[in-house]
C-alpha cells in the first residue's frame, strides 16, 4: 500500500538515518548509487558481529565458527532466492561472484564457451554496459580459435531505447544459443520489458539478465522475468564492494567451478549481502522504486525547463506518464555548452557526487558523454532542488 505524504517523509528520514556516510557529510548529495550504493549500519553491524564474533574460513572446520560460516553462506543463497521470488529454490543454483562483471564472465567462459559449435549465434546488446558485451565476445573468440565460428547477433532496439521484441522474434534461429539483455539500463534509467524477450525467444533459448542496476533499487521477481541468468552486482545493493551472485534456474545444467567449494569465499561479503537483503526487504523495494521514480521525475521535469540540458532515454517517444514510470532512479543528462567532466567537476565543488563520462557503454551507445544522476532511497527532494538550481545557474554558461 502506498502511504501518505506524511508517512512517506517519515519513512524516507527513518530509512536516511540509517547511512551513517550519509548523515556524516550533511553538504555532500551522493548521487552515483547507480556505480556503488551507500551501506546502511544494520549491514556494517552485521560484518563487524561476523568478523569479530567468529569470522572463520567456510567448508574446511570442524569447529562451531567455521561450521557457522559454513551455515552462514548456505543460509545466504537461500535468503537470495527468496529475494528474488524463485519460485523453485530447490532446482535453482546461487554462486557467489565479485560482481556483475565477474558474473557474467562466469556464465560466458564456464557454461556458455563449451556448449559452442560452428555456426552458433549469441545474441547481445550493444548499446549495454559493456560488461554485458565482453563476456560474451571472449565466448565467441574462444570458440573462434578452436576453430567454431560464433556470431553475435546485435538485439534491436526501438525509438524509445528499449528492446525490439518484435524484431527479436525473426534474429532468433535454431542457431542461438543464448541472449544476453539488462534489466535497467544503466545510461537511460529505462526499465527495458526484459520479460517480453521470453515470448520472442520461444521456451528453449536461455535467456540471461543483468540486474545490476535493478537488484536492490527495485523488486525483482525471477518468476515474473522468466530468465535462465540473473547476474548482480552485491556492492550495488548496498553490501560490501567484492560482492555479487549469479542466480541459475536449474542448479544441475550450468556447473561453476567444478568441485563444488573451491578457494575461499569472500565469507565477510557474503553476511554483507544476505544482511543487504534484510535491510532492503524491511524498507520496502516497492516504496523505494516509487521514492526514486519521483525523485528522478522532479529531476527530469526541472531540466525540461533549461534549454541548455539534453536528458538521454526513454522519455523521447513515450507519453510523460508512462516516461516516468519507466524511468527508474536514474537520470543521465548533458549540457550544449560544458563538456560533462567539467560539470562533474563543477557540481563536486557545490557537493553533488555525480558520474561523469561515457558510462562504459558499448560501442552502439552514446558518443558523447554525459553525466548520471543516480538515487536511491537517502536521497531527498531538497537534494534534487538544491542540484536544480545549481543546473539553472549553468544554463546560459
Ligand atoms: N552491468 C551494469 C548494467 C552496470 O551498471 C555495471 C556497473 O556499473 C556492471 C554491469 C558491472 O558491475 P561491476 O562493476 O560491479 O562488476
Amino acid at each position: 500500500m502506498r502511504r501518505g505524504v506524511a508517512d512517506l517523509a517519515a519513512w524516507q528520514r527513518g530509512l536516511r538515518a540509517q547511512f551513517p556516510i550519509v548523515t556524516a557529510n550533511p553538504d555532500l548529495a551522493y548521487l552515483d548509487s547507480a556505480a556503488t550504493a551507500q551501506k546502511p549500519q544494520p549491514v556494517l553491524d552485521a560484518v563487524m558481529t561476523y568478523l569479530t564474533g567468529e569470522n572463520a574460513n567456510a567448508a574446511r572446520g570442524t569447529y562451531p565458527w567455521a561450521n557457522r560460516t559454513t551455515a552462514r553462506v548456505e543460509q545466504a543463497r537461500d535468503r537470495l532466492r527468496a529475494f528474488l521470488g524463485d519460485p523453485d529454490p530447490g532446482r535453482s543454483g546461487v554462486h557467489f561472484v565479485s560482481g556483475a562483471t565477474e558474473g557474467l564472465r562466469t556464465v560466458a567462459r564456464d557454461w556458455l564457451t563449451p556448449q559452442l559449435r560452428d555456426g552458433d549465434e549469441i545474441v547481445v546488446a550493444h548499446a549495454d554496459h559493456r560488461a554485458n558485451i565482453v563476456a560474451w565476445q571472449e565466448a565467441a573468440d574462444v570458440a573462434r580459435a578452436r576453430g567454431d565460428r560464433v556470431t553475435l547477433v546485435p538485439m534491436p532496439y526501438d525509438g524509445a531505447h528499449d528492446y525490439d521484441a518484435a524484431r527479436l522474434a525473426d534474429l532468433v534461429t535454431p542457431r542461438t544459443r543464448l541472449i544476453a539483455a539488462t534489466h535497467v539500463h544503466h545510461v537511460y534509467g529505462n526499465d527495458m520489458h526484459v520479460s517480453r524477450l521470453r515470448a520472442a525467444a520461444g521456451p528453449g533459448v536461455p535467456i540471461c539478465l543483468d540486474a545490476a542496476q535493478s537488484v536492490g533499487h527495485m523488486p525483482v521477481s525471477v518468476a515474473e522475468l522468466d530468465a535462465d541468468f540473473l547476474v548482480f552486482s552485491g556492492h550495488k545493493a548496498m553490501a560490501l564492494p567484492g560482492t555479487g551472485a549469479i542466480w541459475s534456474r536449474n542448479r544441475r545444467g550450468p556447473v561453476f567451478r567444478p568441485g563444488g567449494w573451491q578457494g575461499t569465499p569472500n565469507t565477510a561479503g557474503i553476511v554483507s549481502l544476505a544482511a543487504a537483503l534484510d535491510w532492503l526487504d524491511m524498507a520496502g523495494l516497492d516504496q523505494i522504486a516509487a521514492w526514486t521514480r519521483d525523485l528522478a521525475a522532479r529531476l527530469t521535469n526541472g531540466l525540461a525547463g533549461l534549454d541548455a540540458y539534453e536528458v538521454l532515454g526513454c522519455q523521447t517517444s513515450l507519453t510523460a506518464e508512462s516516461a516516468v514510470q519507466r524511468r527508474q532512479g536514474i537520470v543521465t543528462f548533458r549540457h550544449r555548452a560544458i563538456g560533462s567532466n567539467d560539470l562533474g567537476f563543477i557540481l563536486a565543488a557545490d557537493g553533488f557526487l555525480i558520474r561523469a563520462d561515457g558510462h562504459c557503454q558499448g560501442e552502439e551507445g552514446e558518443k558523447t558523454s554525459s553525466v548520471r544522476v543516480s538515487l536511491h532511497v537517502h536521497n531527498t527532494v531538497e537534494e534534487i532542488d538544491r542540484l536544480i538550481d545549481r543546473l539553472a545557474a549553468l544554463n546560459d554558461a
